[in-house]
C-alpha cells in the first residue's frame, strides 16, 4: 500500500488508545501514532491522500530535495526509530523500509551484515560492536523488536541495507 514502507501494521507505531482518526475523525481499525504537536494519530487513507499536508503537519525526516520527499515526509507511516533519522537514500532514490533486523536477517553471518551496512550512515570500524548489539532472535513485529539498540532493514532494488540507532 505504501511505496516506501512494506509492512506498517507490524513495524510502525500503532495507536492503541483511540479508534478515531485524529485527522478525518472517522472510526478506523488501523491508526498510526504520529505524535506531532497537533495530531496524535492518523489512518491509512489520510496518509495516502496527503491529508497531513493540508493539516500542516508531517511525519518522517528526509532530504527535502528528492522528487519523492513529500511522499516520505507526509504520506509514509512513521519509521519506528529512537532518534529522528533521515530516510536513507541510495543512488538518488529512497529505500523501502522492510523491518527491524536481527542476526537471522543476515543468516547469522557478520560478513553479510557488514556488506549490507549503508556506507554513509554506518561507521564500519564499529561493526563488531554492532554485531554484538544485533538481536539474535527473529523479529516479527515492533513489539518483539523492542531493544535499546535497533537496526532498520531497507531494500533498494534487489539489495538490502541497514542503519541503526539507540535509545
Ligand atoms: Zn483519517
Amino acid at each position: 500500500m505504501f511505496k516506501y514502507f512494506e509492512n506498517p501494521e507490524k513495524y510502525s507505531y500503532l495507536e492503541k488508545s483511540s479508534t478515531t482518526c485524529c485527522i478525518c475523525n472517522e472510526e478506523k481499525s488501523i491508526l498510526y501514532s504520529i505524535a506531532t504537536d497537533d495530531f496524535e494519530c492518523c489512518c491509512n487513507e489520510c496518509l495516502l491522500e496527503g491529508k497531513l499536508i493540508e493539516a500542516g503537519t508531517w511525519i518522517n525526516d528526509c532530504d527535502p530535495n528528492n522528487y519523492d520527499s513529500n511522499v516520505i515526509t507526509y504520506q509514509t507511516p512513521p519509521l519506528p526509530t529512537w532518534q529522528d533519522l533521515n530516510w536513507p537514500i541510495v543512488d538518488g532514490t529512497f529505500c523501502v523500509f522492510i523491518k527491524l533486523a536481527s542476526k537471522v536477517d543476515f543468516d547469522n553471518n557478520i560478513e553479510k551484515f557488514r556488506s549490507a551496512a549503508l556506507p554513509i550512515e554506518v561507521d564500519l570500524s564499529q561493526i563488531e560492536e554492532l554485531w554484538e548489539a544485533l538481536p539474535n532472535k527473529k523479529i516479527t513485529s515492533l513489539q518483539d523488536g523492542n531493544y535499546d539498540t535497533s537496526f532498520y532493514l531497507f531494500r533498494h532494488n534487489e539489495s538490502y541495507y541497514w542503519i541503526w540507532d539507540a535509545s
